[in-house]
C-alpha cells in the first residue's frame, strides 16, 4: 500500500514510520482507516493525516519523534469518549492496543497502560478485593479520565482519581520516555493531575487501590411532578451525609424505547442516585430516610459487589452521538432546584434524551491540599453534568442552544468548570475557568517548558 501522503508543504512517509514501530501505521485509504479514526462519541468526525495503533511506550516515543520531523501535531485517544479537539490533519496515536493492567495486591496499586478502560482495572482489582477510583462508566479510558480529575462513586471517601496517582510514564515532545512523580519531573506531575494531556503522551500510570469489595447503591425513581419535594428532601439527606456516601440527583428524560423499564419509558423522572462504600447495613440504614418517606416508582438500591458499580449510572456503552456540558454548582437552593427542574425536564425538548445530574462533591475531594496539583474548585459542594443525544446536525444546534440557555439561567449559582464534564470547543476555550488564576499561570509555564511548539494541541488550550 502507498503510505505516502502529501499535505503541503510536507510529505508524510507513513512507511518510514512503520519501519520504526511495532504497531500499525494507518493512512487515509487504508481499509482500517475508518474504523481507527472513529470515536466513541459519534459527533466526532476526524480525518487524521496518519494513525498509529501504538503497541507500547516505544511506539509512542517513535511516533512523537516522527511527528516532530514531519511537523505534524500529535493527538492521543484511547476510546474517543472525551475528544477535546478532533485529530484533523494530525498524527493520531490510538492507544486501544495498550490495555494492560497489572495489580499488586500487597501494595494495593495497579499499573494501568494508556489504552486500558476502567472495566479492565475494575476486574483485575476486584479479583483481589480492591477497587479503583473509576467513574460512572467502566467503558471510559482510565488515563483520559484521570488527566481531567476523575470523579466517581468513591470520590467523597477517597478523592479524585488524580489524588491516587503515584506516577505517570510520559513521552515528552522530544520523544523521550520519562517518569512524572513527586520525585521526578514534579512540575509535570503537578500539571498532569487535572491539566489534561497537553503536556505529553501518557504511556501508563501507577494508581492506588482501596479495599472495597461491595457497596450499597442504586437509584430511587420518582415522577417528575414530585421533583421539588424529592430534591428538597435530598438536600436534607446529604446535609450530614458520611463520606462513604457519594450521591447525586438526576432528571432523566427517558426515550420511549423498549430497553428502559416500562414505568420509566417515555417519561421524565426525578432520581436520587448513590453508592455507599462502608458496611452494607449502614448503607441500608441510610436509605430508611427515603423508604419511610414515600414509595418511589422503582427502588433498586441494594447490596452489590463492587464489580457492579456501573449499575448505579447505567451509562450507555454503545457509541453514541452525545453532547456534554456542566460546571461546579455553589448550592442546591430553591431557586437552583427550580431552574434544574425547569430546564432539565426540557418541556420544549430539543432531543429525545437529555440527562441532568448534580453530584455531591466535598468530603475527601475538599480535604486534599489545593496546591498538591493543578485541579481547581476543590471546595465546591456540587458538580453539574448535562448530557444530551444529538442525533443529527439540527438536533446538535438545538441542544447546544438549550444547554447554553440552561447554563445562563443557572449562572448566579455556577462556580467554574469541571473539564471532564465538558467536551470539544467548550472544553478547549473555557479551560482557565477550571483553575485558580495562579494555578493556570503555573500550568501555562509548565506547558511552555514541556511543549513549547504546542505539538500536543489535542488537549485544552494551555499555550500562553
Ligand atoms: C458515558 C460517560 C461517562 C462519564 N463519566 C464520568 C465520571 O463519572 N466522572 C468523570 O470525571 N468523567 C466522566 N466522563 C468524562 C470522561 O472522563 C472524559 O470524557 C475522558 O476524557 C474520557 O477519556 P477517554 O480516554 O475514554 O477518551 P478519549 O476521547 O480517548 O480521550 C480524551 C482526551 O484525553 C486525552 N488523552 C487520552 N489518553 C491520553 C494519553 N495517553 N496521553 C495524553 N492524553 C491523553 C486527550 O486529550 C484526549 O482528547 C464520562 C464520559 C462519558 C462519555
Amino acid at each position: 500500500m502507498n503510505n505516502i501522503i502529501t499535505t503541503s508543504p510536507f510529505t508524510i512517509d507513513g512507511a518510514q514510520l512503520q519501519s520504526r514501530i511495532q504497531g500499525a501505521v494507518i493512512a487515509p485509504g487504508d481499509p482500517r482507516y475508518d474504523e481507527r479514526r472513529a470515536a466513541w462519541n459519534l459527533t466526532v468526525d476526524q480525518q487524521p493525516a496518519l494513525i498509529v495503533a501504538a503497541e507500547g511506550a516505544h511506539d509512542i516515543a517513535a511516533a512523537v519523534r516522527f511527528a516532530r520531523e514531519a511537523d505534524l501535531k500529535v493527538a492521543v485517544q484511547a476510546t474517543g469518549h472525551g475528544v477535546i479537539r478532533p485529530a484533523n490533519g494530525s498524527l493520531l496515536i490510538n492507544t486501544a492496543n495498550m490495555p494492560q493492567v497489572t495489580v499488586n495486591a500487597e501494595a494495593r496499586t495497579a499499573w494501568v497502560s494508556a489504552g486500558a478502560k476502567w472495566a479492565k482495572v475494575l476486574e483485575a482489582a476486584h479479583a483481589v478485593g480492591l477497587a479503583p477510583l473509576l467513574g460512572s462508566s467502566p467503558d471510559v479510558g482510565a488515563v483520559g479520565y484521570t488527566l481531567g480529575g476523575g470523579m466517581g462513586w468513591l470520590a467523597r471517601k477517597h478523592g479524585l482519581s488524580i489524588d491516587s496517582v503515584n506516577c505517570f510514564e510520559v513521552v515528552t515532545t522530544d520523544g523521550q520516555i520519562v517518569e512524572a512523580s513527586d520525585a521526578q519531573n514534579s512540575d509535570l506531575f503537578w500539571g498532569l493531575r487535572g491539566g489534561g494531556g497537553g503536556l505529553g503522551v501518557i504511556t501508563g500510570m501507577e494508581i492506588r487501590l482501596y479495599p472495597i469489595a461491595e457497596f450499597y447503591g442504586g437509584n430511587l425513581y420518582y415522577p417528575i411532578e414530585h421533583a421539588h419535594e424529592v430534591f428538597a428532601c435530598y438536600r436534607e439527606w446529604i446535609a450530614n451525609a458520611p463520606d462513604e456516601l457519594t450521591s447525586s440527583i438526576v432528571i432523566m428524560n427517558y426515550p420511549p424505547l423498549p430497553f428502559f423499564p416500562e414505568p420509566l419509558r417515555g417519561k421524565t423522572i426525578a432520581q436520587v442516585r448513590g453508592a455507599y462504600c462502608g458496611p452494607i447495613e449502614q448503607g441500608e440504614a441510610l436509605l430508611k430516610f427515603w423508604r419511610d418517606w414515600r414509595t418511589p416508582v422503582i427502588d433498586d438500591f441494594a447490596a452489590r459487589p463492587f464489580s457492579d458499580i456501573a449499575k448505579v449510572s447505567n451509562d450507555p456503552v454503545d457509541p453514541m452521538a452525545d453532547m456534554f456540558s456542566g460546571g461546579w454548582l455553589a448550592d442546591l437552593s430553591d431557586e437552583t432546584l427550580a431552574t434544574l427542574i425547569e430546564y432539565g425536564s426540557a418541556v420544549r425538548r430539543p432531543s429525545p434524551l437529555i440527562l441532568t445530574e448534580v453530584r455531591h462533591a466535598g468530603g475527601a475531594i475538599a480535604r486534599v491540599d489545593p496546591n498538591s496539583n493543578v485541579f481547581g474548585h476543590r471546595t465546591a459542594p456540587h458538580v453539574l453534568a448535562m448530557i444530551g443525544a444529538a442525533l443529527n446536525p439540527e438536533m446538535h444546534t438545538a441542544l447546544r442552544q438549550h444547554l447554553d440557555q440552561f447554563k445562563q439561567a443557572l449562572q448566579p449559582h455556577l462556580l467554574g468548570v469541571y473539564l471532564n464534564f465538558l467536551e470539544g470547543e467548550e472544553a478547549r476555550t473555557r479551560v482557565r475557568e477550571a483553575f485558580s488564576a495562579g494555578a493556570y499561570r503555573r500550568l501555562q509555564t509548565i506547558k511552555s517548558r514541556y511543549d513549547p511548539d504546542n505539538r500536543f494541541s489535542h488537549s485544552y488550550d494551555l499555550a500562553a
